[in-house]
């Protein structure tokens, strides 16, 4: 399995990522809402029954599926 993108990682701090979407800080990112998830982002790869799955922004790691990022789009 591939490594789960740490908050930490620099890439993952610039764009505010959250292993869980409930945990962003509403301050910091006021555009964030509760229903934004990785698992509903246009760019997240993962399968809809996965926990986790790849992203783009994030190459050769992968994300949660409850997770969030500041570059979130609402799928199509
Ligand atoms: Fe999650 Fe989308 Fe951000 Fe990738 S771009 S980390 S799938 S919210």
């Amino acid at each position: 399995a591939q490594a789960k993108v740490d908050e930490k990682d620099p890439q993952a701090a610039a764009l505010g990522y959250a292993a869980d979407t409930a945990k962003v800080d509403a301050k910091k990112y006021p555009k964030h809402a509760a229903a934004q998830t990785c698992s509903n982002c246009a760019l997240y790869q993962g399968k809809p029954a996965d926990a986790t799955g790849a992203c783009p922004l994030f190459a050769g790691k992968v994300v949660a599926a409850k997770g969030w990022c500041s570059a979130w789009a609402k799928k199509a």
